[in-house]
């Protein structure tokens, strides 16, 4: 395909971009990308125009952006099809969703989503003791519900009987027995308890990365014995009453509809035999699990989900009914704690391109000379043959051989720097020349993508992996990675995305392409002279953006808030932005004092000054570019 014919939709087809970003992001006529919040109003915001706004207010790259309104959306979208399900299905009971604080723990975020969530009384669920601290703040509407999970000593129940005392619906959901007695304990204290849930380990897993968290050898959750074990121990201490939920999480991302089912199958029928030995339940709680379609396969890949958001709904509705139907239980209200689903889409790392590292273009005179050892005549051989017979197998097979034998050959002393150096460049000619002869149904073969991985070059984004997407690096998640521009331009270069930490792990190499799977490279165009070229990393807003860390000292970085907004010009204003880590900023959190270490370089300079070795005006300017550094931002300018 020519450049001329290439369209936007060859680039959304490429960078599969209708399948991963649930109608939140288009590419627009121009060839830009752009981000519509809201699917039912027609406002476009295009990212390259927020760039340029933040930039203009002096906000540098790398930068997230979140939008806002994407955050309101899910929600919207979480809670109005529950709604729908419920209805279409008959349900007795009602939806109260909640939202786990730690896929994302921003104050802006969890704000956003307790906003547009209240006319549906959706909730927060938190799992640690600072996460309570800011539930109990944050969570200010009295008809939604705080659950609360994870592991739990008498400070985090203290906390639970705080909350209950203001009049919020507090869940405590109980992970170890242990925790039902300091419960009770507590509660005769201060004669007031919270609502108590029940974790249930359930013998079902969640296929996929998370898996252990489900299953007989799960980290949380009573077993059989020990749930009917805490139903008697209630009765004994006369707060059985409080016992009103019952809950299971089997696992985030999960990737494969068919372990939803089978955990609403048992989990429901665990509910109701509860039921049947005394236990007042009132609330089914799924957990978590709702997966996020990063690859957009719609598949059981890892990084993929095989279902609809409507279809895990429908499942835990209709599943839920049946069993309660057949087991004569009431209809119980039906919480979730999705986290990954509510904000994996609302933001996205934008970073720059700052070079290349091309090793394939170096050209080495490979003239022949008189005396040149074997090896090198034999490789420059290999490619003449290759140009009469075209080939190309034998070509590859030969040169990779004669390659190999020239590294033993250097390691022994036999072969020159320069002798090795013309091998090189040789065989790189010919992997070029087979490159242009392979037929295109060759192009999944190993040796093409040999082939690809070894042509093709590395463009350094000014981001650190660590910090931005460190779930690439840990477990290979994969995340959509697009251009923001150009978009309606062949990208007639393939590349890996090598950040700029000193790791050689720090670097995005695991891309999706319709056409050929799994690559570890993405199709890009050429740098063009004196222009930037940006792209974004989507779909990082949950567990990415706050699990990055501190690798090579860079830090958070820069932040954009943005609301769509019909009115404007641009159809979008930016509400906040947030600094990113400053050099003292993240030098103070590993113990260093920056006043201090300006004022041991200032003697250095000093002493330079004294002994002649600096001029005093250099010395004063050398100062204040050590002071000015400190206060900069990490990343590269
Ligand atoms: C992590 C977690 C969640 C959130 O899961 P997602 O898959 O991100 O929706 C919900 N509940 C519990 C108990 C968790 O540990």
């Amino acid at each position: 395909m020519t450049n001329e014919t290439w369209t936007i939709q060859d680039s959304d087809r490429l960078y599969n971009v209708s399948k991963w970003s649930n109608g939140y992001f288009k590419i627009e006529e121009n060839g830009q990308l752009k981000a519509t919040p809201n699917p039912n109003k027609n406002v476009g915001i295009v990212i390259n125009d927020v760039i340029e706004e933040a930039k203009e207010q002096g906000i540098q790259l790398p930068l997230v952006i979140r939008f806002h309104d994407i955050l309101r959306s899910q929600v919207k979208l979480l809670n109005n099809t529950f709604q729908k399900v419920i209805d279409d299905e008959d349900y007795r009971g009602k939806f109260f969703g909640v939202y786990p604080v730690k896929v994302n723990q921003m104050r802006e975020v969890v704000e956003e989503i307790v906003d547009a969530g209240s006319r549906y009384n959706y909730g927060l669920e938190a799992g640690s003791k600072p996460e309570l601290l800011s539930a109990l703040a944050y969570n200010n509407n009295a008809d939604s519900l705080t659950v609360l999970n994870g592991y739990k000593d008498r400070d985090y129940l203290k906390l639970a009987i705080l909350g209950a005392k203001l009049g919020r619906k507090i869940f405590v959901v109980i992970e170890k027995f242990s925790e039902l007695r300091m419960l009770v304990e507590l509660g005769k204290e201060h004669g007031v308890i919270p609502f108590i849930g029940i974790r249930g380990r359930m013998s079902v897993k969640g296929r996929g990365k998370w898996e252990s968290s489900g299953g007989d050898k799960a980290k949380f959750g009573l077993t059989t014995s020990e749930i009917i074990l805490a139903i008697e121990f209630l009765k004994k201490h006369d707060r059985l009453d409080m016992l009103k939920l019952f809950h299971f999480h089997i696992g985030s991302q999960i990737t494969d509809i068919r372990s939803i089912k089978e955990a609403i199958e048992e989990g429901s029928r665990i509910y109701c035999k509860m039921q049947k030995i005394g236990a007042p339940l009132q609330y089914f709680d799924v957990g978590g699990g709702l997966g996020v379609d990063y690859d957009g396969t719609n598949s059981t890949n890892d990084s993929s989900i095989n279902y609809s958001i409507t279809d895990y709904i429908t499942d835990i509705v209709y599943g839920l009914k049946s069993v309660c139907d057949l087991e004569g239980v009431e209809h119980p209200h039906i919480i979730t704690e999705s986290g990954r689903a509510i904000t994996a889409h609302h933001s996205c790392v934008i970073t720059n391109i700052i070079g290349e590292i091309d090793n394939t273009k170096i050209e080495f005179s490979t003239k022949q000379e008189t005396g040149e050892h074997n090896l090198v005549t034999e490789m420059r051989q290999v490619g003449e043959v290759l140009e009469k017979t075209k080939n190309w197998q034998e070509a590859y097979n030969d040169a990779l051989k004669i390659k190999t034998d020239s590294i033993h050959a250097f390691k022994l002393g036999i072969l020159e720097l320069e002798e090795r150096a013309k091998i090189e460049t040789m065989h790189l000619r010919i992997l070029k020349e087979i490159n242009s002869l392979v037929p295109e149904e060759d192009f999944q073969s190993e040796l093409m993508q040999d082939l690809e991985n070894t042509l093709s070059g590395q463009y350094l984004c000014n981001f650190s992996v660590f910090q931005s997407a460190c779930d690439s690096w840990a477990i290979e998640q994969v995340l959509p990675v697009v251009p923001l521009t150009r978009l309606n331009e062949k990208p007639l270069k393939r590349s890996t995305l090598a950040d700029i930490t000193c790791d050689s792990d720090g670097k995005i190499d695991r891309f999706y392409d319709p056409d050929e799977g799994f690559k570890k490279t993405i199709a890009v165009h050429q740098l063009n002279e004196g222009e930037e070229y940006r792209i974004g990393i989507f779909l990082t807003g949950a567990y990415q953006d706050v699990m990055g860390d501190m690798h090579n000292l860079f830090g958070r970085v820069n932040e954009v808030h943005v609301y769509a907004d019909s009115d404007d010009p641009k159809g979008f204003y930016i509400e906040e932005t947030v600094e990113g880590n400053s050099a003292r900023q993240v030098l103070s959190t590993m113990q260093y004092n920056p006043e201090f270490m300006a004022f041991k370089v200032k003697r250095y300079i000093d002493r330079q000054v004294s002994r002649g070795r600096i001029r005093p005006r250099d010395g004063v300017s050398l100062v204040d570019f050590y002071e000015d550094c400190l206060k900069s931002y990490t990343y590269l300018k």
